[in-house]
């Protein structure tokens, strides 16, 4: 049993956003760990609901063994796997928070962006 309290994170494996992203969840949803799940422009990965047996089946392993009753869905400025404008960035992660929401695992799912200054904010 993990000692602790868990969330989990899809976010892109961009290294700017990780230390940002983790810490803002802790600080504003009282967990101690954030379980990172990464792929590249992960926003519109998840936004497009195709292929997300890999992603789906790590947010089952945080969900289950750590706990996690929050999934927070990310995208961010100066993406290199999905290179779009920040709008559509803020509409690929509505779309993917619908996503994970329509996974029905019963816990909160929440979106956020990364701006150009490593700021989080709830989109
Ligand atoms: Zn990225």
């Amino acid at each position: 049993m993990a000692e602790g309290k868990f969330a989990t994170s899809i976010t892109c494996m961009d290294g700017r956003i990780q230390i940002p992203l983790a810490n803002w969840i802790k600080e504003n949803y009282s967990v101690d760990y954030v379980d990172a799940i990464t792929e590249p422009g992960v926003d519109k990965k998840v936004a497009e609901n195709q292929d997300l047996e890999s992603i789906k089946t790590k947010v089952g392993i945080s969900i289950n063994a750590h706990k996690s009753e929050l999934i927070v869905v990310s995208g961010h400025y100066d993406c290199a796997g999905n290179p779009v404008s920040n709008e559509a960035h803020i509409a690929h992660i509505k779309k993917s928070m619908e996503v994970v929401t329509s996974w029905d695992l019963g816990v909160k799912v929440i979106g956020v962006w990364v701006d150009d200054n490593w700021n989080v904010s709830l989109v």
